[in-house]
């Protein structure tokens, strides 16, 4: 590679020459200078300039403990030195089997059983299969189970499976010759309540609403699937309090299972450690990705109870195996830093020093209600979505042309801070290393970006 700044030029015209970008349009990517990110350092990337910006998204809603945090970067090196690679299929191995025990120990009790994958989608594609299979295979089998009921603005992945389960329209449409039906309960959405309530006084009535598709379908239904607490890329919709807990009472009373798939959520994001814990909820399934690993490597895992793994308990001869599977699921080197991760949690006692953060990010995003065009500011933890409209008073959204959400984003990048927006939602999710200071760094870019393009010129 040449010296930057034809390091640079380079970068990019081979990066415009042959790669294509998830969820980009590519021909503004063409047209535009992206930014190449060379390393990173806590909360903050350095491009190959070395400009230096906060990671306002946690790369994704992934990091944790920041990039290049020494015990993480550590455990690489040292499994490095041991092993790279060895599967899962007819062999076992120490990373594997220390995180399958340490995440039974953490998780809510009774999710005793891990299967590992590698994304996010592939943990609820495993919950998925797992669930439909259980029920052919319990003690007094239902193989009249055949769907699943998902909320409105649901985001589970994007193959096909995920896919099927989620509600937007942007992203799932056009494939919908491929999917499977799910039954479709309405999106706890207070904002924009898809039942016309507003709370306090609505009393939750959307779970009525998942109460009549329950008794509607009883004896049909595989499980509910739920993000908890934060429908995440339906727009960071946080759910009112004691929406979860209903969730798992109602899956409860009509006997049918409940997956909590927190991938975005998990991992301290809400201020426990899984999201679940928020309102006290033992799934049956649980799915866990990005921030198991503390954000570094590629890892997912599907936790289920006893009960549902004792329905796959059973010898070749007898039949019943859950036939599923990826290559690299539960890989050493994603192990090892997942394991690291979780020691970092109780090291730096992450959860508890969080508070202050919490506390923190909710004043300042208190400051942003007054703008004229932010219609509403939905805090969990450190997760935040600020939702800019047209109009605030009749909460009608810009025109989508106007990419709005894209250009605030922009604009902050401008103040060293790397936003993302979904749609006209700016979108924050720091890692949860972020400190005071740098909470105030992240809301000034975005104050500065939302007055730099919504404000009267
Ligand atoms: N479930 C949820 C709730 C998610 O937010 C995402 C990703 N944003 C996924 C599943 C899919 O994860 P991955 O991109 O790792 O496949």
């Amino acid at each position: 590679m040449p010296p930057t700044p034809d390091r640079l030029a380079t970068l990019r015209a081979w990066d415009k020459a042959h790669l294509w970008h998830p969820f980009t349009p590519q021909a503004d990517w063409a047209a535009a200078d992206p930014l190449v990110v060379e390393r990173g350092e806590g909360v903050y990337l350095f491009d190959i300039d070395g400009n230096k910006y906060l990671d306002g998204t946690g790369s994704l809603w992934c990091n944790v403990h920041g990039h290049r945090h020494p015990a993480l970067d550590a455990a690489i090196r040292s499994q490095l030195d041991k092993l790279a690679h060895s599967t899962l299929l007819g062999l076992t191995h120490e990373p594997a089997i220390l995180l399958a025990r340490r995440l039974a120990e953490l998780a809510p009790a009774g999710l005793s059983r891990v299967f590992f994958s590698a994304d996010g989608a592939s943990a609820v594609e495993a919950a998925l299969k797992m669930a439909l299979q259980y029920w052919h295979q319990r003690p007094d089998p239902q193989p009249g189970r055949r769907r699943f009921v998902a909320l409105g603005n649901a985001y589970h992945g994007d193959t096909v499976g995920a896919v099927s389960l989620g509600d937007i329209g942007r992203f799932h449409a056009i494939f919908s010759p491929l999917l499977f039906d799910a039954l479709r309960a309405p999106s706890p959405y207070c904002y924009r309540c898809p039942l016309g309530l507003q709370r306090p006084g609505c009393e939750i009535a959307c779970l009525g609403e998942l109460e009549k598709i329950l008794a509607d379908h009883a004896g049909e239904v595989i499980a509910v699937i739920v993000e908890p607490i934060v429908q995440g890329a339906g727009g960071m919709i946080a759910m009112p309090e004691g929406y979860l807990r209903g969730v798992r009472e109602l899956t409860r009373k009509y006997d049918t299972l409940m997956i909590a798939d927190e991938v975005a959520v998990g991992f301290g994001k809400t201020g426990t450690l899984f999201a679940v814990e928020q309102e006290n909820v033992l799934p049956d399934i649980l799915c866990l990705a990005k921030g198991l690993t503390g954000g570094y490597l590629p890892m997912s895992a599907t936790l289920a109870t006893e009960e549902i793994y004792s329905a796959f308990f059973a010898t070749a001869a007898e039949g019943g195996t859950f036939q599923h599977g990826h290559t690299y699921g539960g890989n050493p080197l994603s192990a090892a830093v997942a394991l690291a991760s979780l020691r970092v949690f109780e090291e730096e006692r992450t959860l508890q020093t969080m508070v202050p953060k919490v506390e923190a990010l909710r004043g300042r995003l208190e400051g942003l209600w007054t703008h004229p065009h932010v219609g509403d500011v939905r805090q969990r933890g450190l997760i935040a979505g600020i939702e800019l409209v047209a109009d605030k008073t009749t909460k009608t959204p810009f025109d989508a042309a106007s990419t709005v959400g894209a250009r605030v984003c922009r604009a902050a990048r401008a103040r060293g801070v790397i936003v993302r927006p979904l749609g006209d939602i700016v979108v924050l999710m720091p890692p949860l290393a972020i400190d005071e200071s740098q909470i105030h760094a992240l809301i000034d870019a975005v104050e500065y970006g939302i007055s730099e393009v919504c404000d009267p010129k």
